[in-house]
């Protein structure tokens, strides 16, 4: 039997329903509208349109957006400065810069000028660090959308073997701290998994792929996870995004991946929206902090 999709379209759906109800009665309740704004540097195609469907999704739910948008000469103060009126702005509880940024400014000390407190990407060393000790304060954005998706489904990480191909600090690295981390009242989205991350120095990458009951790809590399990685009837998530002749295909070969895994997120409409969906969960959580 081939694996049984996961719709991370339907998924996102039920979940922004339920934000914006959330943000409609913290407003009710005399709370503070929660509001995004986007700081988008310079003509990234990919990013444009990363940023409108962010914004476009935050205004569905109830939520205030404005966009920042600088020359992609901007230099690294002016970023530092916009960043800086947008930590003192008490009508935005949410702050996401877009990345990449251009090559004159340098994207670590930016990502670590945004308050900890408006960090909606959880990309801020201190909020790194809050999740590594088990006390997060947010949770990044697609680690968070991969974790909602399995518990969501019904798909168990406790006590499971978990692979994560890739070792990015936006994806594979969080998302293995938080499904290796034991469950607490701190962190109940904690995996409790037995987690093993891959990558270009590891002996014997499809060997390790093969023993894992939950396979995770973020590799940046077209339908990298083929059938024969994959352990019979385990679940596959593919957080790739990547475009081929035009049409956008995820980290997994889905054609040889279908017929063993159990389960498989597809590319479109699987973690990309989560991730979307996360970033509102904490513009809001920011606003009721
Ligand atoms: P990244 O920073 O480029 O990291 C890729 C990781 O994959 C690295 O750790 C790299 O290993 C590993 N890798 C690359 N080629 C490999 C190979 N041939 N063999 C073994 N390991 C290999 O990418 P990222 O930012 O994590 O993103 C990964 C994918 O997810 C991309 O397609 C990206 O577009 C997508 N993405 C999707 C979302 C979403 O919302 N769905 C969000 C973020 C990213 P080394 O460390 O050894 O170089």
């Amino acid at each position: 039997m081939p694996a049984q999709k996961i719709d991370g379209q339907a998924l996102s759906k039920t979940m922004r329903a339920e934000i914006a109800e959330a943000v409609a009665r913290h407003v009710a309740a005399g709370g503070r509208r929660p509001g995004l704004a986007a700081v988008l540097v310079g003509d990234h195609p990919a990013s444009e349109v990363y940023v409108r469907n962010k914004r476009k999704a935050c205004e569905d739910a109830g939520m205030a957006s404005c966009l920042h948008r600088l020359p992609g000469t901007a230099s690294q103060q002016e970023l530092l400065d916009r960043v800086g009126q947008l930590n003192r702005d008490p009508a935005v509880t949410g702050i996401l810069v877009q990345l990449p940024l251009p090559k004159q400014t340098d994207e670590s000390a930016i990502i670590r000028a945004v308050t900890p407190l408006k960090d909606a990407d959880c990309f801020h060393p201190e909020n790194v660090g809050l999740l590594t000790a088990g006390h997060p304060r947010f949770l990044p954005c697609t680690p968070f959308g991969v974790q909602q998706m399995l518990a969501r489904t019904g798909i168990a990480t406790a006590g499971k073997r978990v692979v994560i191909v890739g070792r990015s600090n936006i994806v594979g690295k969080p998302l293995a701290i938080m499904l290796m981390q034991k469950p607490s009242k701190a962190f109940p989205e904690a995996g409790d998994a037995t987690v093993t991350v891959v990558h270009r120095g590891t002996h014997d990458l499809p060997g390790i792929a093969r023993q894992a009951d939950i396979l995770i790809a973020a590799v940046g590399v077209p339908r990298f996870v083929k059938g024969d990685m994959v352990k019979p009837g385990a679940a596959v998530i593919d957080v790739g995004i990547n475009s081929v002749d035009g049409k956008l295909v995820g980290d997994v070969d889905e054609a040889s991946v279908l017929p063993v895994a159990g389960w498989l997120s597809p590319v479109p409409k699987g973690v990309g929206p989560m991730t979307i969906t996360m970033l509102l969960h904490n513009t809001l959580r920011a606003a009721m902090m």
